[in-house]
């Protein structure tokens, strides 16, 4: 199965759950879903083809200059390939999951890195189709990073889809208006009730919390893990989310053209 397939599925499944189980009352086609429908299709779509182009390109480019400079055999550590899938998915999310919860607090911490990543955090109201309002440019510095690596340590393409897919699976789960607790394992996978957190507007909780992206152990781990008794933060955004464009065209413009009213 490809992962249109998967993903058509899996937003038909939470389109249906969020239906049954609301955490808070929200229209199925609330304001911006159409700016959100169009981030779902450009960021899934170009996430295929950019993975696919950069894995090949970037993996080739990698080795040539390995051979060149006499590094491969240094370098090219090729440790998963031939192990079994379930160790290659287990690494592979353990692995890159840490990396990615990384460059989350990176897109919080580097001005720069903020002004794209914003576009994610001008959610309103979470909902799980918000797990694809990002802008494209942070595709190129997760995927850019990730990727080659991966098929270059030897992880094979049925762990990285498999990967990919689990990574939308929790995503959606993640972002999703749901009344869902899941008691033990929300020191382990990350949720609804932690990552409504993530977006909270500075009015109603702290910065910087729940950078978790599939997993939420790191967060535990490392200190940033915020779970309050209120279920909900008052308000999402950040300060100045008011006068935030509003439409996949005017938001994919404003890092460039905004004038920077956006601190968190
Ligand atoms: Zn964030
Ligand atoms: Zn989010």
């Amino acid at each position: 199965m490809n992962y249109a397939v998967w993903l058509i599925g899996l937003s038909l499944l939470f389109i249906l759950v969020e239906r049954v189980w609301p955490r808070s009352p929200q229209k199925l086609l609330r304001r911006g879903i159409v700016s959100d429908v169009a981030y779902l299709v450009f960021n899934s779509e170009y996430l295929g083809v950019l993975i696919g182009a950069l894995s090949i390109h970037a993996v080739a480019w990698l080795d040539r200059t390995m051979d060149l400079l006499r590094l491969r055999e240094v370098f090219y550590l090729g440790v998963m390939s031939g192990r079994s899938f379930a160790v290659q998915f287990v690494v592979l999310l353990l692995v890159f999951d840490f990396a990615q919860w990384g460059i989350h607090n990176l897109l919080h911490r580097v001005p720069i890195l903020w002004r794209f990543h914003r576009v994610h955090h001008s959610i309103e109201e979470m909902d799980w189709i918000g797990n694809w309002r990002f802008h494209g440019v942070e595709v190129i510095v997760y995927r850019a990073l990730l990727y080659p690596c991966a098929a270059f340590f030897g992880f094979g393409v049925e762990a990285m889809f498999t990967y990919g897919v689990f990574n939308t699976l929790i995503g959606h789960f993640a972002h999703a208006n749901l009344r869902a607790r899941i008691g033990w394992l929300r020191y382990l996978i990350n949720s609804p009730e932690m990552h409504i957190w993530h977006h909270t507007h500075p009015d109603s909780g702290p910065m910087n919390r729940n950078f978790g992206i599939a997993l939420s152990v790191w967060d535990w781990v490392f200190g940033t893990a915020y779970l309050p008794a209120a279920a909900i933060p008052a308000r999402l955004g950040f300060t100045g989310i008011e006068a935030f464009p509003k439409n996949i065209v005017t938001q994919t413009l404003a890092p460039l053209l905004w004038d920077g009213r956006g601190k968190q």
